[in-house]
């Protein structure tokens, strides 16, 4: 991997989504350091001409352009997403896809030697252990843009090793006795179990602290995304799961904490913004001089409250901590299944409480297949979604 003089080539992967377009936000601040010389969008083709004429990046593709035709020179097709993760000028990939379609560009990437910083958690949860062997055999690593696994990488500053042998973790850590990971709670936070099971899609889409895209808005009010993040932090930081702990914390300024074997806590703050975590992703280990984020002010704030998580109104937690400990295909079935659930309630077709539920019934089913590798795992993933797709 080159990086020559000037600014950092990045692909960006989903330049059209919320991080892709914070990400666009924050580079745009530091030209002089970073450049983007590939993007890729789902179907946004709109979108990506804006982009692309913004950057001008050396290579541009749309996964599914549909009817329309491209600009001449534009890729198309899923294989515009490896296209773009080995390119040649780019020493970092932002992997900002949203769901499973992300974990082949993650390993494309690692196999080519380089950083992903890595917004996709589910190309970790469906493909944990072929993705500590791409960083192994390509020599890449991966650098969390999720900000509670950036808030613990910065916590554990220094500490991390290089990803080694199987199940030890991406970033393996030693001396750490906890990991506590906060949750805002969503918006049903407050409501009775009763109220939730019968949410509205505008109800779990009103998201009290951040804005993002639509499904990782429902993940966090069925606290489906808190699952995701805790496989993620077994696989990044190869603690085991008895070892991190959710925590919900409704004003999202502690974005997580690791206590270490002297019982001593460290914990990161900060206003609520990706900004942040997408900057220390593309320049990890330096930190970028940066003024583009609202200051935290901790008298403004006042206080800073933890209440405990209500396991009995949010089933959806257990069942992806339960799938992350039982291994194999189980969290990429808990994964597929959330992700068929998720698009159902969006499209209206399923009621909130029936996320779970398919969820529960598929890993039912589905939660022993093989997951020894990428053909096992993605015959799991295909038949965890057919079955929700069916679900009633
Ligand atoms: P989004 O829906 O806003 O954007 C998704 C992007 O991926 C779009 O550019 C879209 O064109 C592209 N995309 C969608 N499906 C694709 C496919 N099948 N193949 C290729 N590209 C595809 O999503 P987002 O909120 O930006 O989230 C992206 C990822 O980052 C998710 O994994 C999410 O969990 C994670 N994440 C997001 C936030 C946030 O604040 N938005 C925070 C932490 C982690
Ligand atoms: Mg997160």
């Amino acid at each position: 991997m080159t990086v020559g003089r000037g600014p950092q080539g990045i692909a960006l992967l989903g330049a059209t989504g919320s991080i892709g377009e914070t990400a666009q936000r924050v580079v745009a601040r530091h030209r002089e350091r970073f450049r983007f010389v590939a993007m890729t969008a789902h179907g946004n083709l709109a979108g990506l001409k804006t982009a692309a004429a913004t950057w001008n990046p050396g290579f541009v593709g749309l996964v599914e352009p549909g009817a329309e035709s491209l600009p001449a020179g534009w890729g198309r097709g899923a294989d515009c997403l490896i296209e773009a993760a080995r390119h040649p000028d780019a020493s970092v990939v932002l992997n900002a896809v949203v769901g499973a379609a992300g974990l082949g560009a993650t390993l494309a990437a690692l196999g080519a030697g380089k950083r992903v910083a890595l917004a996709n958690k589910e190309s970790l949860v469906v493909g944990g252990a072929l993705v500590q062997r791409a960083a192994i055999a390509g020599g890449g690593e991966v650098i969390p843009v999720d900000s509670e696994h950036s808030a613990l990488l910065q916590c554990l500053a220094g500490r991390v090793g290089r990803a080694g042998r199987d199940g030890a973790g991406l970033l393996p850590v030693a001396g750490v006795r906890r990991f506590i990971i906060t949750a805002s709670g969503g918006p049903f936070r407050t409501w009775d179990v009763e109220r939730i099971r019968a949410a509205r899609l505008a109800d779990a889409l009103n998201h009290p602290t951040w804005a993002m895209g639509k499904k990782i808005t429902v993940d966090s009010a069925s606290l489906a995304n808190k699952a995701l993040e805790v496989i993620e932090a077994h696989v990044l930081y190869g603690v085991p799961y008895e070892r991190i702990e959710v925590v919900v914390h409704p004003q999202s300024i502690v974005h997580s904490m690791v206590e270490f074997e002297d019982g001593s806590i460290l914990a990161q703050l900060g206003v609520p913004t990706m900004e942040l975590p997408v900057l220390y992703a593309l320049g990890y280990p330096d930190r970028v001089e940066d003024h583009g984020v609202p200051r935290f002010d901790p008298v403004a704030a006042a206080a800073l409250t933890f209440e405990a998580v209500r396991h009995d109104a949010f089933p959806t937690l257990e069942l992806g901590i339960a799938a992350g400990r039982r291994g194999g295909a189980a969290p990429a079935v808990f994964n597929a299944a959330n992700e068929a659930a998720v698009s159902r309630f969006l499209g209206g077709t399923l009621s909130f409480a029936g996320i779970p539920a398919a969820i529960a019934a598929s890993l039912e089913r589905h939660g022993d297949l093989p997951g020894e590798d990428l053909p096992a795992l993605l015959a799991a993933d295909a038949a965890a979604r057919t079955y929700v797709q069916e679900f009633r």
